[in-house]
């Protein structure tokens, strides 16, 4: 579904992206794990079209995408849920949730999209009408989760989603990613918690000062030694 060839990506003369190449096909968990600065969040922001690549490819169903921009790829099916949430503060929970479907004009569709997304995340809906900023951090994961899914991406790229989040959240926001996932959308994860990621995961690349060092799938990489030690907690 998407594949990532021999992309760099510099801010000056940082050179915070190095000749990284991954896939991901599609109906599958892939992660990106790594300490802080390993070039992760840049990675998304030039898949969503936010970052220009210095070089590379970005391949999405058969097209290169890289110069497409960031509005044009979410038309395209790839929504992006950053890091930090990013909600919109003084709009209610459902005006960040028609935030989410601003490129659909057909408000039959949308109000459709609504409903689907009120029963997958109920607690959504009983804040229907609350100010954003006033939701707590777990239920605002939840809402930049659903904003994107507004827009009924094919493939969701959630940058850090457990990022804050008490042990009992932490476990919900993985429960919906991988119901999520379920239901048909491919998902690109990025986590600090990589336990958690990898075991949810079809697949994972392991990223250290901006170049891929290792990859395996989710459970191949649970077992290895390096990695333990590394980003496990031993
Ligand atoms: P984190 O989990 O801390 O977000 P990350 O793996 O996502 O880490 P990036 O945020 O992609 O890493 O950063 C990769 C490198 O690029 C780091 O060395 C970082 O300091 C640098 N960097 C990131 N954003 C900028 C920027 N806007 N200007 C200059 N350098 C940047």
């Amino acid at each position: 579904m998407l594949t990532v060839n021999d992309l760099s990506v510099n801010y000056g003369v940082i050179n915070a992206v190095k000749k990284v190449s991954f896939e991901i096909d599609e109906g599958e968990i892939v992660s990106l794990i790594g300490s802080n600065g390993a070039g992760k969040t840049t990675i998304l922001k030039t898949i969503s079209g936010l970052l220009r690549p210095k070089n590379g490819e970005i391949t999405y169903l058969g097209t290169n995408i890289k110069r497409h921009g960031a509005p044009r790829i979410v038309a395209e099916g790839i929504s992006q849920v950053p890091e930090g949430r990013h909600i919109f503060p003084g709009m209610s929970v459902k005006e960040n949730l028609q935030m989410g479907a601003f490129l659909i004009k057909n408000k039959a569709k949308i109000k459709a999209n609504l409903d689907e997304i009120f029963e997958r995340f109920p607690i959504l809906k009983d804040r229907i009408n609350q100010d954003a900023a006033t939701l707590s951090g777990g239920e605002q994961q939840m809402l930049a989760m659903a904003r994107a899914l507004m827009a009924k991406p094919k493939l969701i790229l959630l940058d850090e989603p457990s990022m804050g989040l008490s042990p009992i959240f932490i476990n919900e926001i993985f429960d919906i990613i991988q119901k999520i996932n379920q239901q048909g959308t491919t998902v690109l994860l990025i986590e600090q918690n990589a336990k958690k990621a990898l075991s949810i995961s079809d697949r994972a690349y392991v990223l250290a000062s901006g170049e891929v060092k290792m990859t395996g799938s989710g459970k191949e990489l649970l077992a290895n030694v390096e990695v333990q030690k590394a980003y496990l907690g031993g």
